[in-house]
């Protein structure tokens, strides 16, 4: 089984949607800064898992 989940996001600067791998060990709050791959602006991920329906990802700009 594996530890992890794609989930996706909407860039919130160029719109583009990116998919990440999430790492649903790392807890069911999670919060870092990743470059998008598209447009490589810094991007604010919020990052929640639940227990059914996979993770749900919010993206803002710094
Ligand atoms: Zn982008």
């Amino acid at each position: 089984m594996s530890a992890e989940e794609e989930a996706f996001y909407l860039c919130p600067a160029c719109g583009e949607e990116i998919g990440i791998p999430v790492d649903l060990s790392g807890g069911s709050e999670q919060e870092y800064v990743e470059d998008c791959p598209v447009c490589c602006r810094p991007v604010l991920l919020r990052i929640h898992i639940h227990g059914e329906g996979g993770p749900t990802i919010t993206a803002q700009t710094e």
